[in-house]
């Protein structure tokens, strides 16, 4: 999977497809597992990189759904608890358990009662593990995890269990795995048109940005998986829409740990009565979110000033002995929630829910949804996908093989077996002469295909300007996850840009040099594409004004 041979690859589009996948976020790469999985010929197109919409820019947690139990959506919660419990089996690199802190105070949302029962339901319905189950903790051992905490009308706290996650690297897995399958899967290829032949779609015009070349791409059915963009194909197959997107932006910050030295993952409510997450993570410690109504550029929603106050007033607000200024926020995300408009509901009570669309020509639409459900909605749409083509060829097709599948990097034995295998590879790297907390990130970062880095680090070139390990994750992107572009590297594949924003100053040049030589850019690509991080860098240290 690479685009170093992005011209033969595309020889693959010849072909007609059983299937085309449109967008490359964790929606689309986990139909194209589910499908490719179950025999059928696959393509996915994704017109930026692979998780580059809201895929890249959620809060990054694998929820168990708790907040639904607050709107009753009961089925919702169970069904979305154990599933969570799957993704963690098959990928357990790529989400890691984090017990979060649920405080309650006097006159708050919650109470101990409600959260007492809330979470006991909780556990029975996402059928939680009994080691992860809830516990009720007293004021005195709320503030001992987390001194930091408003004291003032504490009552306590509830404590359950979240999943952390890269949601990008949850996504190049799915993605990776698919192709290892047999899918075909490009980014940088842009669906700017549907085909049909007698009202029916039959495939897609798109434009591949890296060459400007068009191509007709044809398939018997085909599948919208656009996030936020999904009313714009919508739009292309004419649908007349009963039902349609309405767009929510979310901002997150993230603070240095030492300037905001939060021990414990906290998920509180606000003045306003919304919900907010402050998690440490990697030596910073980042908040978040934000539901505002959203109307600007989808590819490219920004943290305005005001997104950045109110979250410090947030924070202040609920962790009044730590001091934070504007100029602590070292870099910050926004993404953009594509939710289904519901009359008469504010943005924070439109339910998440996922919902399919078919339309008369035969395009299916699938909105809304969370990464926790990615495999879960890639079975409902392939259902659908193998009925149809069943009745239309006789030919039948086997149920989801994807529960029991890891995704790529996820071949270490499930969850129990991954402390062994991670002890195992740090102590390889150590051996190869890497940092035993270099060793471990990569080793977090990459599962199972570590090895393949650590093979990069070991033939780093000596005269390379490119730090050496540096230069093992670049290579490895660049070979297998189809990296195209700085801004593929840094945010999406390392996450850099969120979480170590310094780093990515740090190497920049080196990278964009290492990889001018590496496509043979020209002058004019090797500057856009250093632009294009350089302004991405600026965007998540700096407001952007509201337009
Ligand atoms: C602020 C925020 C916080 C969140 N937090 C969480 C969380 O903690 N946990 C959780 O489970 N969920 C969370 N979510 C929800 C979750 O992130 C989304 O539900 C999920 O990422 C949606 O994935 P998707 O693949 O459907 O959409 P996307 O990731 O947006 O993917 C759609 C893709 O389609 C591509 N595309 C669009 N048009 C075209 C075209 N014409 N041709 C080709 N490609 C095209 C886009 O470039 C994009 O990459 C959060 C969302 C937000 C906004």
């Amino acid at each position: 999977m690479s685009n170093k041979q992005r011209v033969e690859n595309k020889r693959a589009l010849e072909r007609t497809f059983d299937l085309i996948v449109i967008g490359g976020g964790i929606t689309g790469a986990g139909i194209a597992l589910d499908a490719v999985t179950r025999g059928l010929s696959v393509v996915v197109l994704e017109m930026q990189d692979y998780a580059a919409g809201t895929s890249s820019r959620s809060t990054k947690l694998v929820h168990g759904g708790l907040r639904y139990l607050k709107n009753f959506e009961v089925r919702m919660v169970a069904e979305v608890g154990k599933e969570r419990e799957i993704v963690y089996e098959n990928g357990p690199h790529a989400t890691t358990p984090e017990w979060m802190m649920l405080p309650f105070y006097e006159k708050g949302t919650f109470g101990p009662w409600t959260t007492n029962i809330g979470l006991r339901v909780y556990d029975f319905l996402a059928g939680v593990k009994k080691d992860e189950r809830r516990k009720m903790l007293s004021v005195e051992e709320t503030l001992e995890r987390e001194p930091l905490l408003k004291r003032e009308g504490l009552k306590g706290s509830g404590y359950y269990v979240e999943y952390k996650t890269d949601d990008a690297r949850l996504t190049l897995e799915v993605m990776k795995k698919a192709v290892e399958k047999g899918s075909v899967a490009f980014n940088y290829m842009k669906v700017e048109q549907l085909l049909y032949n007698d009202g029916k779609i039959t495939g897609v015009k798109a434009h591949d940005l890296t060459d400007g070349m068009v191509h007709h791409v044809y398939g018997k059915k085909v599948v919208n998986s656009t996030g936020p963009w999904v009313d714009e194909i919508r739009a292309m197959d004419h649908v007349k829409k009963d039902k349609y997107l309405f767009h929510t932006k979310g901002v997150h910050l993230v603070f240095d740990h030492i300037k905001f030295p939060l021990q414990q993952a906290v998920y509180f409510d606000t003045p306003d009565g919304r919900m907010v997450f402050a998690i440490p993570r990697e030596g910073k410690t980042y908040v978040g979110t934000t539901d505002t109504p959203f109307k600007g550029e989808l590819k490219n929603p920004t943290v305005t000033r005001d997104d950045r106050i109110y979250l410090l007033e947030t924070i202040h607000e609920m962790f009044p002995n730590v001091k934070l200024l504007e100029d602590d926020i070292e870099s910050t995300w926004a993404g953009v929630r594509p939710l289904i408009h519901e009359e008469g509901k504010s943005p924070s009570e439109i339910s998440r829910k996922d919902e399919i669309f078919i339309s008369d020509s035969g395009l299916m639409s699938i909105a809304g949804g969370k990464l926790t459900g990615y495999r879960k909605m890639g079975e409902q749409v392939v259902n659908m996908v193998t009925k149809q083509l069943k009745q239309e060829t006789g030919h039948s097709y086997p149920e989801s093989q994807t529960k029991h599948l890891p995704i790529s990097g996820g071949n270490v034995n499930g969850a129990t077996g991954f402390e062994s295998f991670a002890l195992a590879s740090i102590h390889e790297g150590q051996r190869l002469g890497i940092s035993e907390n270099e060793a471990y990130s990569l080793v977090h970062r990459y599962g199972s295909n570590v090895q393949k880095v650590f093979y990069y680090f070991e033939q780093a070139p000596k005269h390379l300007e490119l730090n050496p390990i540096v230069y093992a994750e670049l290579m490895y992107s660049l070979e297998y996850e189809q990296v195209y572009k700085p801004v593929d590297f840094f945010i999406r594949r390392t996450g850099a840009l969120f979480f170590n924003i310094s780093w990515v100053e740090k190497h920049q040049q080196s990278v964009v040099n290492f990889m001018k030589e590496y496509f043979n850019w020209n002058n004019e690509q090797y500057d856009e594409y250093l632009e294009e991080l350089k302004t991405a860098i600026q965007q998540a240290k700096e407001p952007v004004p509201q337009v």
